[in-house]
């Protein structure tokens, strides 16, 4: 093994210690090129795309570099937006890549469970939200008319409405932040309705993701932020 190699840069190889074959051969390979050595200094150079070199670092051109670059999906500004809250929308981003543990999905794996809603045996994302009556009702009292449309209990239809739709800007946070707090109570309810026995009626859930929206609306300061004023209306 060799333990130093020196390279100046007037192109000599000094190698001490050394007897390993394989260095041997790749110093014969590096002396055998043709380098065009030009009169400037070495300098470090940070890469910015093809071809493209600076002096500087931009850790957004390195993370670019870096990173593997995938199509942004339609969806994320569903679950993804300043106003949400994560929690909420990490549930959601779990129900549009129907990863959630639903009784369908469980019963794969041996453990099948109706909806504890109504009954239903095939407990699938899109029977949550919201082919299943319970569910909604729940939706329909929750959204209003702020889909600019009658809602709909298909999963996908409800979904590509709110894409591709145009909204204003206020409707559009609005909407977004009803639709995860929906998701999330309503993906909550059966576990608390497996660890205690009372259950809430729809009246009872709807007030509860109104008092949450309503917060999550105090806590945006919309009252000192002109491009939030008229939220709570
Ligand atoms: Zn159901």
């Amino acid at each position: 093994m060799f333990n130093t190699i020196y390279i100046n840069v007037g192109n000599l190889f000094i190698i001490r210690r050394c007897r390993d074959r394989q260095i041997q051969s790749l110093v014969a390979e590096i002396q055998g090129l043709q380098l065009k050595l030009t009169d400037g200094r070495d300098a470090v150079l940070w890469t910015r795309g093809i071809g493209d070199y600076g002096t500087t670092f931009v850790s957004t051109e390195t993370w670019n570099q870096i990173s593997q670059q995938t199509e942004k999906v339609l969806w994320s500004k569903t679950v993804w937006f300043p106003q949400g809250v994560p929690r909420f929308g990490f549930i959601i981003w779990l129900a549009i890549r129907d990863r959630l543990s639903t009784g369908h999905r469980s019963s794969v794996w041996g453990q099948p469970q109706h909806c504890l809603y109504c009954g239903e045996p095939d407990e699938t994302r899109d029977h949550l939200f919201f082919a299943c009556p319970y569910t909604f009702t729940l939706w329909l009292k929750m959204v209003g008319n702020l889909l600019g449309t009658d809602p709909d209990p298909d999963w996908n239809t409800t979904l590509s409405t709110m894409m591709t739709r145009p909204y204003d800007r206020l409707t559009f946070i609005l909407l977004r932040l009803v639709l995860q707090a929906t998701i999330y109570y309503l993906w909550r309810e059966p576990n608390e309705r497996k660890h205690h026995t009372s259950s809430k009626t729809v009246d009872q859930l709807a007030k509860m993701i109104n008092k949450t929206v309503r917060n999550r609306i105090t806590s945006t300061n919309y009252s000192t932020n002109p491009r939030l004023d008229g939220l709570m209306q």
